[in-house]
């Protein structure tokens, strides 16, 4: 029972347009790194940025509200961490799937909001046909 929950897919509306955080003055070779998985980061979303009830934002997620109260902690104490210890934040990976996705021109760094099942379209912006699907990205590194 327990072993099911664990694998069912959280749902994440989009990915990240940026996923990687660096203090000032610090070197990527020696900083320690703290990774903030999509789901953490949605729960932080929800709970911090929207500042909805815990409930609702399980809900969105396709998670129980004890779950979620889980995740939400996980999150801020990782935020806390590379607040205090001067970390590189990384966000990758997490059980999740996408509700829609961003596609970013490799070119002039026009991103377009678009549904997870719509085909890769050109630039809007510079008509380069160099987009990069950034759901793509985040689903191949798990
Ligand atoms: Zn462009």
């Amino acid at each position: 029972m327990n072993k099911r929950s664990a694998y069912r897919k959280r749902i994440v509306k989009e990915p990240p347009t940026l996923d990687l955080f660096k203090p000032v003055g610090t070197s990527m070779r020696t900083a320690q790194k703290v990774i903030l998985t999509l789901d953490e980061l949605e729960a932080l979303r929800f709970a911090d940025y929207r500042q909805l009830e815990h409930l609702e934002a399980s809900q969105k997620m396709n998670i129980s509200r004890p779950t979620f109260t889980r995740l939400i902690s996980k999150a801020r104490h990782k935020l806390a961490q590379l607040l205090l210890e001067g970390c590189v934040l990384k966000i990758e990976g997490g059980n999740i799937e996408f509700r829609s996705t961003v596609h970013e021109c490799q070119d002039c760094g026009e991103t377009v909001k678009q549904s997870i099942e719509a085909p890769l379209k050109d630039c809007q912006e510079c008509g380069s046909s160099n987009t990069e699907n950034l759901a793509d990205k985040h689903l191949d590194s798990d």
